[in-house]
């Protein structure tokens, strides 16, 4: 068995804080993840959960190779999921472009029309970013693949895809360097926000070369 990193075991503990300016505008917007208004929003909502996450997708827990996206547990159209919790903070975290579209329109809560949004994990039938510590229902075996601990361990990777190739291509070259101190440290100097583009161009072309 191969340990996780401490960026790997972390889970979400602050959610983003909508101040009442935001929730005003929401509401003016209709609550519609869609509308172009609410983009200053969306990229503040999606920086901080970067940060919060440690750069690293919310159900393969490998860090972002391209488009970073925020993701909705509980989706955001009335048909499959539900539109006023489209912006609220605990269904959001950021996922990458492969758990994202294969997570797609699918509703794991439990049960799926409820009208609250539940507060605990036991709702849900996958892991919770918020909610659920990863790796009590999820093991990385032979730093090669994800092996379910529980019911929803199991269910995240199916539902994820987490067994597809493209995925775990990426965990074996992850796993190669998690204890390496310095690869580790240049991966947190590429988290940093703020006039780091420059370097962070250069980190960027680096890891690009390695992964
Ligand atoms: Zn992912």
């Amino acid at each position: 068995m191969a340990r996780l990193s401490k960026r790997q075991r972390k889970n979400i503990e602050k959610p983003f804080k909508l101040s009442v300016l935001d929730h005003q505008e929401i509401r003016e917007n209709s609550y519609d993840w869609s509308s172009t208004n609410l983009k200053p929003l969306k990229d503040r909502i999606r920086k901080h959960y970067k940060k919060e996450q440690n750069g690293l997708c919310s159900y393969c827990k490998l860090p972002f190779r391209d488009v970073i996206q925020v993701e909705h547990m509980v989706p955001k159209g009335d048909l499959y999921g539900r539109s006023e919790f489209s912006f609220l903070p605990t269904n959001l975290s950021v996922a990458c472009t492969s758990c994202n579209t294969k997570k797609s329109i699918n509703n794991d809560m439990i049960p799926w029309d409820r009208t609250d949004y539940p507060k605990a994990g036991l709702f849900f039938k996958i892991i919770h970013p918020h909610y659920d510590p990863y790796l009590m229902h999820i093991e990385i075996v032979d730093k090669s693949r994800y092996t379910p601990k529980t019911v929803k361990g199991y269910n995240t990777i199916k539902r994820c895809k987490l067994y597809e190739s493209n995925i775990t291509e990426q965990l074996v070259k992850y796993m190669k360097y998690e204890d390496d101190p310095l690869i580790q440290g240049v991966l947190r100097i590429r988290e940093l926000q703020g006039d780091l583009s420059n370097i962070k161009n250069k980190i960027d072309r680096f890891f690009s070369l390695l992964f």
